[in-house]
C-alpha cells in the first residue's frame, strides 16, 4: 500500500492520462505492466489498458482505466512475489503470506465504494460497478488486509466512507499513538 495517507480524488474529467506522447516506439514496446522476467501472459494488465499516474501533485499514485471496464467482469489477472509481512504495495493471501506488487496492485486506491474487488484466491481483478477511461481503479483495503502498512484518513466521499481506514483485524490507531475508542 501507498506509503502516505490516500486521499481519493475524484476523477478530473481533464485530466490527461494519455502516455502516448511518451512511448518511444509502440511497434517492439512491451505494454506489459510487469517486468519482463514476471513472464506473465493473457490476462495480465498493460500499459493499453491502465496508466499508473500521480493522483495530484505530491500525492501518490493510483491506477487509472484507459478503457471502460464492465461490471461483473474480471478486469485483469495480477502477479507480484510472495513475502511473511505486511509491506508497502503488498496485499494479504492468506494469514501468513502477502503479494508484493509494487507495478500494479499496490497502486490501486481506497475507496469505502469501491469499483473493483481482488480476489486474493485466484490473483484476479473483478469490476464491482462500470469504470470508464480516465477513472481511477479503487479497492477497500480492508477487503484484503488484516493489518494495513499504515492507518489513514479517507476523503473518497462516500456516504458510507468509514473516515479511518483500519485493516478489517486491528485497532484504530491515531497518528499520535492514542485509540479514539472505536
Ligand atoms: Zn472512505
Amino acid at each position: 500500500m501507498p506509503d502516505h495517507p490516500v486521499r481519493f480524488t475524484p476523477h478530473d474529467p481533464d485530466a490527461d492520462f494519455s502516455v502516448t506522447a511518451a512511448r518511444p516506439d509502440i511497434a517492439s514496446r512491451d505494454p506489459s505492466v510487469y517486468p519482463a522476467h514476471f513472464m506473465v501472459g493473457d490476462g495480465y494488465p498493460t500499459e493499453d489498458d491502465f496508466v499508473v499516474a500521480r493522483q495530484e501533485q505530491g500525492k501518490g499514485y493510483g491506477v487509472y482505466a484507459r478503457r471502460p471496464f464492465q461490471r461483473g467482469y474480471r478486469v485483469c489477472r495480477i502477479s507480484g512475489t510472495i513475502v511473511h509481512h505486511v509491506m508497502q504495495h503488498t496485499l494479504q493471501i492468506s494469514v501468513d503470506a502477502h503479494l508484493y506488487d509494487p507495478y500494479f496492485t499496490g497502486f490501486l486506491l481506497h475507496s469505502c465504494d469501491p469499483n473493483v474487488f481482488l480476489d486474493m484466491g485466484r490473483f484476479e481483478l473483478w469490476a464491482m460497478k462500470d469504470i470508464l477511461p480516465g477513472q481511477a481503479l479503487t479497492m477497500d483495503y480492508a477487503s484484503t488486509e488484516d493489518f494495513l502498512f499504515k492507518q489513514f484518513p479517507c476523503l473518497c466521499g462516500a456516504p458510507s466512507c468509514r473516515k479511518w481506514i483500519t485493516g478489517r483485524r486491528e485497532p484504530v490507531r491515531m497518528p499520535d499513538g492514542e485509540s479514539d475508542g472505536r
